[in-house]
């Protein structure tokens, strides 16, 4: 496995793969790397003949008051797993060779990234369309891998691909979780013991609201008023908790067949988010 810093040697290398008659998987992170990025890998693996991997924490999609600076870079180890995994290639250039000059072009979903993370963090998507255009052009992949995890983002890459004719699959992978039920993240390293403790709302409460959609309730509202004193009673302030569409994002005003409960949630100082799409056709599914 190869790790590069250019875009010219990503291009060179990913040409040679593809000479040598290989399909390109590709799966964008921000590094940190743990068993939620570690399934897209495997997937890839798995499917593609040749995987790379790009680690780079792009400035554009933090806010002015987010974590950019602190966000954890752990390339060594990152490498370690990449390898590993079997991918064949990591990408991890740094900002100056993503933006050389003043970005002028923009990639915008409208609409579906005004509410839920969008809401809360102005111009986040905006950051996230534009560095996977990019990232696109730069590897041209036959498929790229997201983790369900950031529902949000998914279903707005899927978007972003379909309306531009973007000529890749995008592939949306099941969330990978610790034993406890708390959704992987690199962030959840930023938790202190009781914090880790109490994160766990996010996951018991989508499982409180399956289980208040199983038995009918429908209304969002009451869903959402029953998650809510969960969240009290752990002491995790509720940034939103929603229910949309799975792929338009749009709030529903009654749960039908099949809804997507997203949740963001700041546990002391640490912003988590977690989501389920639950079909009531009887079958369960993050996929
Ligand atoms: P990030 O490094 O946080 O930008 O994430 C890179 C990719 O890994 C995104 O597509 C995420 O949705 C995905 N991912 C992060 N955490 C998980 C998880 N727990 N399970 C599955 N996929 C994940």
């Amino acid at each position: 496995m190869e790790i590069v810093k250019t875009i010219a040697e990503v291009r060179r290398l990913v040409h040679q793969a593809r000479q040598d008659g290989k399909t390109i998987g590709f799966v964008p992170t921000m590094g940190a790397l743990h068993a939620g990025h570690g399934s897209l890998i495997e997937r890839s693996v798995r499917e593609c003949g040749f995987t790379v991997v790009s680690i780079f924490v792009n400035p554009t999609q933090f806010g002015p008051r987010e974590d950019l600076d602190k966000y954890p870079r752990t390339l060594e180890a990152d490498a370690a797993l990449c390898g590993q995994l079997g991918a064949d290639l990591i990408f991890a250039p740094s900002a100056a060779e993503m933006y050389p000059q003043k970005q002028f072009s923009w990639v915008v979903v409208e609409e579906m990234t005004a509410g839920l993370c969008g809401a809360c963090r102005p111009g986040h998507f905006r950051g996230v369309t534009t560095v996977c255009a990019k990232l696109f052009n730069i590897v041209g992949p036959d498929k790229a891998y997201f983790g369900q995890k950031d529902a949000q983002q998914a279903a707005v890459i899927k978007r972003m691909a379909q309306d531009l004719n973007m000529p890749l699959e995008i592939c949306v992978c099941p969330t990978v979780r610790e034993t406890d039920g708390l959704a992987m993240s690199s962030r959840n390293r930023y938790l202190a013991p009781d914090e880790r403790q109490r994160a766990l709302v996010l996951s018991q409460s989508l499982e409180q609201c399956r289980r208040m959609l199983l038995q009918g309730e429908r209304n969002p509202e009451v869903l959402r008023n029953a998650m809510e004193s969960l969240f009290c009673e752990a002491n995790v302030e509720v940034e939103y908790i929603e229910f949309t569409d799975p792929e338009t994002m749009e709030k529903v005003q009654t749960v039908g067949d099949r809804v997507l409960v997203a949740i963001a949630a700041k546990v002391g100082s640490t912003r988590l988010i977690d989501n389920e799409i639950i079909d009531l056709q009887g079958r369960k599914s993050g996929v």
